[in-house]
C-alpha cells in the first residue's frame, strides 16, 4: 500500500471470515477489494509475477462443477501470492466413491488447510461447508444460487472502462432462472450505486423476482430492444452504459424454457444487428459475459469480439480480484503486496 509504510490504512472496511454471497460486503468492503485489486492487476502485469503475501497458507480449490476461468484463476491467484494451492476435483475425489460432502471438506480442513475454495452444483453448498470447517470458505459458486468474485470482477472490469457505476445504467440479459452470476450481481451493482434493469423471456424469470425487485429497487423488463433503444419505464427508459449478456444454461434446464434457439435468439440475443444499433447509439457502451459463452445463441460472433466486448478483461480481472479476497480474508492487516516482504516480493 502506497503512502502509509506498506500498511492498510487504518478504519479499513471490516472483512468477513468467509465469502460465501455479495451480501457478506457492505459497499466499503466492495470498494476495498476493488481498490487492492487495482494494487494486484500491477502485479499481474509485471515480469516476475510474485508476491510473498500468502506464504506459508494452503489453499484448496474443490470443484464438484466444471469450471476454467474460475478455478484457473484462483490457482493463479494463490500462486502468485506465494500459497500453495491444490486442485480437487469432485471426479477425482472420494465423492465419487460416495463420501459426504461434510465428511470430504471436514477431512480436508483436518490437513489444516488455510482457505477452501468450493464450488458445487447445490444451492446453499458453500454455506454448509462454513459451518463445517475451520478454514476460510470461498463460494466459487453454488448451484443457481450465487457467484460473489463474479460480480466483483464484473464490477472491477466495468469501473475499468466506465469509471464510478453510481448512477450508471446496467441491463443484465438472459438466463435469470439458473444464473448465480445475475444474483450476486444484483447485490453488488445496488451497493455501488447503479441502477439495473433484468431482462429475459418470461419463462426465464426466477419466480419471486417481483418482490425482489420492488425491495432492492431494480427493474424488469421481457422487451430487450425497448431497454436497448431506452424505452420502457422506470430504469428501462435510459440508455444502457453496460450490458450483460448471461449464458443459456441448457445443463440446467430439464423442460423447454423457449421455443427454439432460433426464437431465443431473435428475442433476447445481442445479435450482429442489435450491436450495430447500440454502438451507434453510443459507441461508449460495454459488453460484458461472464463466459463460457454460447456463440450464435444469446451473443453473436460480431459482439463477442466487438470493440467494445470486455470479456477478455472480465478475465483478466478475475486474476487480480481473487487475489485481492484471497488476500483480505487470509492475510488481513499485512501489505497487499509487500507484506513479508523481501527482495523477491519487489521484483520487477
Ligand atoms: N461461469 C459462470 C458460472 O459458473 C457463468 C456460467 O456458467 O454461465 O456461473
Amino acid at each position: 500500500m502506497r503512502g502509509n509504510g506498506g500498511r492498510m490504512p487504518s478504519g479499513a472496511a471490516a472483512m468477513p471470515r468467509h465469502l460465501l454471497s455479495m451480501a457478506d460486503l457492505d459497499a466499503g468492503a466492495i470498494r476495498t477489494i476493488l481498490d487492492t485489486a487495482t494494487q494486484m492487476q500491477d502485479v499481474q502485469r509485471r515480469e516476475v509475477k510474485k508476491i510473498p503475501t500468502l506464504r506459508g497458507r494452503t489453499i484448496i480449490n474443490l470443484f464438484f462443477e466444471d469450471s476454467t476461468r474460475t478455478r484457473s484463476s484462483f490457482e493463479i491467484a494463490g500462486k502468485w501470492m506465494s500459497a500453495d494451492t491444490i486442485n480437487i476435483t469432485g471426479k477425482g475425489s472420494s465423492a465419487s466413491k460416495g463420501e459426504s460432502l461434510r465428511d470430504t471438506v471436514r477431512t480436508i480442513d483436518a490437513m489444516g488447510v488455510d482457505a477452501l475454495v468450493i464450488r458445487h452444483g447445490a444451492s446453499g453448498a458453500a454455506h454448509q461447508v462454513a459451518g463445517w470447517v475451520d478454514a476460510h470458505v470461498i463460494n466459487a459458486g453454488d448451484g443457481t444460487h450465487e457467484h460473489p468474485t463474479q460480480a466483483l470482477l464484473d464490477a472491477y472490469t466495468m469501473e475499468q472502462r466506465l469509471g464510478s457505476l453510481e448512477g450508471k445504467h446496467v441491463a443484465i440479459v438472459g438466463d435469470l432462472t439458473h444464473s448465480r452470476v445475475v444474483r450476486s450481481n444484483l447485490i453488488s451493482l445496488r451497493r455501488l450505486g447503479a441502477d439495473v434493469t433484468l431482462v429475459a423471456p418470461p419463462t426465464l424469470m426466477p419466480s419471486g423476482i417481483g418482490a425482489w425487485s420492488a425491495a432492492e429497487g431494480f427493474t424488469l423488463s421481457h422487451d430487450l430492444d425497448a431497454v436497448l433503444g431506452g424505452k420502457g419505464s422506470g430504469e428501462a427508459a435510459r440508455p444502457v452504459d453496460a450490458l450483460m449478456m448471461l449464458r443459456v444454461q441448457k445443463e440446467r434446464m430439464s423442460g423447454g424454457f423457449f421455443p427454439t434457439a432460433r426464437e431465443y435468439t431473435v428475442g433476447y440475443g445481442l445479435t450482429r444487428d442489435r450491436l450495430n444499433r447500440l454502438c451507434d447509439a453510443n459507441p461508449e457502451i460495454v459488453i460484458c459475459h461472464p463466459g463460457p459463452m454460447n456463440r450464435g445463441l444469446e451473443i453473436s460472433a460480431d459482439a463477442a469480439d466487438a470493440a467494445q466486448s470486455l470479456v477478455l478483461d472480465q478475465v483478466s480481472a478475475g486474476v487480480a480480484v481473487r487475489m485481492s479476497v484471497l488476500y483480505h480474508l487470509l492475510a488481513g492487516e499485512e501489505s497487499p503486496t509487500e507484506s513479508g516482504a523481501t527482495s523477491e516480493g519487489s521484483a520487477a
